[in-house]
């Protein structure tokens, strides 16, 4: 009876080690990946020439691009993704509870964010910058924002460079969105919009009379893939995928057909170089 009973334990604990959901949220990325042949990806829905839900329910853009190649390196294809519209500010939160396997989101690499999360990349290199109204020609640059109304999203480095450079200088209003703060810029409630160049440049683009970014980068911003933190083995896996991209021509084409349109001027590829 006893023999049976510790059989019984034993297979119960086998078929709980490999059933299921097939590997927890602190496997490693190649091993969720393989074992359940499924990504969920977080990333915005509402970022022109990144990242962008259409009407028809697609996800499109260079960040999409990036996130389905790097899935396709690792075995998902993307019917096999499923797309998960991350907040700025619920990006570290999402990757440490396992509500998303990885964020692909203009995401910046900067040491606090190390604390928290894994980043592989950077896959792209870019700076914060302005968006204003055609009409403003006394905004020139972050120093010229004295007495100005500004908007930018919480949870980003954008809203906090501002509070960390500009606070006294500078009124800023938050939206959980950028479209919000593009709106209240047609609507002359701000002056000026601020967040990284390209996606300031995906805005313009549908308002090409009436918006301009000032272009005077002040920041630099390395785009990376968040990982959960430590998950080395995915860091490799991910970091290889974006050196493919780059040296496979994907890399430039995508960016060609999604940021070209809007005249942003494209860098070169960045070296991949994040390690724990
Ligand atoms: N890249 C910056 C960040 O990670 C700003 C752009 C964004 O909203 O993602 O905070």
């Amino acid at each position: 009876m006893r023999v049976k009973s510790l059989t019984t334990l034993g297979v119960v604990l086998v078929l709980l080690a490999s059933c299921g959901s097939g590997g927890s949220a602190l496997d490693s990325l190649v091993k969720r990946a393989s074992d359940r042949n499924h990504l969920t990806i977080g990333t915005r829905f509402d970022q022109p020439g990144l990242s962008e839900r259409t009407l028809d329910g697609r996800v499109v853009g260079f960040d999409i691009d990036v996130a389905k190649y790097v899935a396709n390196e690792l075995g998902v294809s993307p019917d096999e993704i499923t797309w998960r519209e991350t907040e700025p500010k619920s990006r570290e939160p999402d990757i440490s509870s396992g509500a998303v396997d990885m964020v692909v989101a203009t995401y910046s690499i900067t040491p606090a964010r190390k604390q928290v999360v894994s980043f592989a990349g950077p896959y792209f290199v870019t700076g914060q910058d302005l968006l204003i109204r055609l009409n403003t020609p006394d905004i020139t640059g972050p120093e010229s924002l004295n007495g100005k109304k500004l908007c930018s999203v919480p949870g980003t480095t954008s809203a906090d460079e501002v509070k960390r450079r500009y606070a006294r200088a500078v009124e800023l209003s938050e939206y959980p969105r950028y479209p919000a703060c593009v709106t209240a810029l047609l609507a002359g409630q701000v002056d000026a919009v601020t967040t990284d160049a390209p996606i300031l440049a995906g805005y313009v683009t549908q308002n090409p009379e009436l918006l301009k970014v000032v272009g005077q980068s002040f920041t630099v911003e390395k785009y990376g893939i968040g990982l959960r933190k430590g998950d080395v083995e995915g860091q490799n896996a991910v970091n290889a995928a974006i050196r493919k991209m780059i040296t496979s021509g994907e890399w430039i084409k995508s960016l060609n057909a999604n940021i070209g349109p809007s005249g942003y001027k494209l860098p070169a590829p960045p070296e991949v170089t994040e390690t724990q």
